[in-house]
């Protein structure tokens, strides 16, 4: 921890968030022992994995039949550097959810702020409900990137400014926008991500779809993509039902 404001740094700008996978103890077996305690006992794994086919099926019916505990007993950390204005979205999802955050009280914030990739598409159209995104002109996408760029520097000026003044890292952090990075470790189950998921991205076997903001998508799609490898048959389950959590 340091008071000395680090007058030199420079904002740099960034399109990607990232989410790494820190630690997890999540299989589909955990889904499988847990199920069957309630007619067989305490099985061995070895018991649970000799029969495939049978686990695929026990594992899509308990998600048909929104039978959702047994998939609670296992756990995903993910570190999450992202956007704040992702994270006062993320942190809407209040059940089988643990955060951490980055302070801005006991450390000073970097200046790393989030601008759209080329590929953002930058226009909405439509009624609430109802909307959907465009590309937008070479000339909206040139206001975009300068309006963002000139904003945050100037933020983070006033930040620094105030910082070599002697003022408290948490009154100064006031005038920081919601566009810069931030860091979190999120734990949760694969019930709480099924959920998340089903609200937090848009793919083409949800039967209910939702319209959320690219950005957490964006996390939600790397955290899937985690998720997936680690318990295939339960992940299998949850597109093949609709992708609505159990
Ligand atoms: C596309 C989109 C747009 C959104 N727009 C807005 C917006 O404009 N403004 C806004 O404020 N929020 C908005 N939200 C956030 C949304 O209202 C939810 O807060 C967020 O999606 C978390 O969902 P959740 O409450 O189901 O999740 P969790 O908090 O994880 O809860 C999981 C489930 O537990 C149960 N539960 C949890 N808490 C309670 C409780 N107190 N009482 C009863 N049951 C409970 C519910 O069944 C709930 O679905 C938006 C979300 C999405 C996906």
């Amino acid at each position: 921890m340091t008071d000395t404001p680090a007058a030199d740094l420079k904002p740099s700008f960034r399109s990607e968030v990232t989410v790494e996978l820190v630690k997890h103890t999540a299989g589909d077996s955990d889904v499988l022992w847990a199920a069957r305690v309630s007619t067989a006992g305490e099985q061995s794994l070895e018991e649970l994995q000799k029969d495939p086919e049978r686990s695929r099926g026990l594992i899509n019916y308990l998600m048909r039949d929104r039978h959702g505990s047994p998939f609670e007993h296992n756990s995903m950390t993910f570190f999450i550097s992202a956007p704040i204005f992702v994270f006062r979205e993320f942190m809407r999802h209040r059940v089988g959810w643990s955060y951490n955050e980055e302070s801005g009280r006991y450390r000073e914030l970097q200046p790393v702020f989030y601008v759209p990739g080329a590929d953002r598409k930058l226009v909405q159209q439509g009624r609430p409900g109802k909307y959907e995104f465009v590309e937008g002109t070479e000339a909206q996408q040139e206001l975009t990137n300068r309006a963002m760029e000139d904003s945050y520097r100037q933020a983070y000026e006033a930040y620094q400014e105030m910082l070599a003044a002697g003022v408290a890292r948490e009154v100064a952090r006031a005038v920081l926008p919601v566009g810069l990075f931030s860091s979190m470790y999120a734990t949760c189950n694969a019930r709480s991500l099924m959920h998340f998921l089903g609200l937090r991205t848009q793919h083409e076997q949800a039967t209910v779809p939702s319209f959320p903001q690219r950005e957490i998508e964006m996390v939600g799609e790397k955290m899937e993509e985690h998720w997936a490898k680690l318990m295939p048959l339960t992940y299998a389950a949850f597109n093949a039902n609709g992708r609505v959590a159990p």
